[in-house]
């Protein structure tokens, strides 16, 4: 009996030290993004918290944010109870105001940002191009195109940048403290899936919009990529999974043998951030079991 007791005791405070070593051992971690700041949209589910959780596993301090107060405590608490650096805040990415809160958030709690993540998309099922009405045009290019542009430009003026020099040093060497941009957008960007009309447009814009900013934040030593995921198991692509045929339809389309998991995306968006990407901007690193282009 006494023997019990003791071993019993002898377990608990075993498994004790070990989720305490386990706890301190997460928060230590210098990883590859040791202390850098990201701030991640649409990050409490799907892909977004995938992409959130393998920074913070990679050192950073990471803010995740969606719409509802309920999802972003879940997640922060998730990732907290991983050990992981994590905050957030409720930021709706059509909402200035929201948008606004995020940034300050970021600003206020650690004084800079390295990284910007954006991940929210919409997707109103309008089935054709022709046949969607102006409301559901503005919902698609607002979310999807014109938030990501707009938290980029509010979010400028607290990113590490490198400084504009008056005379451009072509030898100077990578500066890892170089901040990055990254967009999501999607596989049909470069191959529209036909009934997804506007989504698809929504998605190829956000491949120029990432051209154009790697430009424009080039001279600032800012790196702007975007990710192009296939088919990932979410609540978002429930309508493509969700129907046998409709999946098969796509699979049999791509020669695809499965369906993608978040946590395929969250590793490449993290190197994106990376010092081993430092000479890479204005690309797409598509995510999809298949090659949608030469
Ligand atoms: P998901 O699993 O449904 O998760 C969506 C996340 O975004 C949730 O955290 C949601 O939380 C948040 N969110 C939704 N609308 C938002 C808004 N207006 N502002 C801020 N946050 C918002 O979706 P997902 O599949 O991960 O999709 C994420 C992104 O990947 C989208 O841009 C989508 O276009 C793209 N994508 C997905 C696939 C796929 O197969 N899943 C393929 C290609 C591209 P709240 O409800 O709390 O806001």
């Amino acid at each position: 009996m006494y023997r019990a007791v003791w071993t019993q005791r002898h377990l608990f405070l075993h498994v004790v030290l070990l989720l305490v070593r386990m706890r301190s051992a997460a928060a230590d971690r210098r990883g590859v993004l040791a202390d850098k700041v990201a701030l991640i949209t649409g990050s409490t589910d799907g892909i977004g918290f995938a992409i959130a959780q393998r920074p913070a596993r990679d050192g950073a301090h990471v803010i995740v944010s969606s719409r509802k107060q309920q999802n972003v405590d879940r997640a922060v608490e998730k990732l907290q109870g991983e050990g992981l650096r994590a905050s957030g805040t409720v930021c709706h990415v059509g909402k200035e105001e929201d948008c606004k809160k995020l940034v300050s958030m970021a600003s206020e709690k650690y004084g800079f940002i390295n990284f910007l993540i954006c991940v929210a998309g919409v997707n109103p099922l309008a089935w054709s191009t022709l046949g969607a009405n102006e409301e559901i045009w503005d919902k698609i290019m607002n979310i999807n195109v014109k938030a990501p542009a707009q938290l980029v430009k509010l979010a400028l003026p607290h990113m590490v940048t490198l400084g504009e020099k008056e005379e451009q040093d072509i030898w100077a060497k990578p500066d890892p403290r170089a901040s990055a941009v990254v967009f999501v957008s999607s596989v049909v960007a470069y191959d529209p899936e036909i009934s997804l009309g506007p989504y698809n447009v929504s998605k190829t814009a956000l491949l120029g919009l990432t051209r154009t900013l790697s430009l424009e934040l080039a001279p600032k030593g800012i790196r702007v990529n975007c990710l192009a995921p296939g088919v990932i198991k979410t609540e978002f692509s429930g309508v493509l999974w969700k129907d046998k045929d409709v999946l098969q339809n796509f699979m049999n389309r791509h020669k695809l043998t499965r369906v993608g998991y978040p946590e395929e995306c969250a590793g490449v968006v993290s190197f994106l951030c990376s010092p081993d990407f430092s000479f890479i901007t204005g690309e797409t690193i598509v995510v999809s079991g298949f090659s949608p282009r030469l």
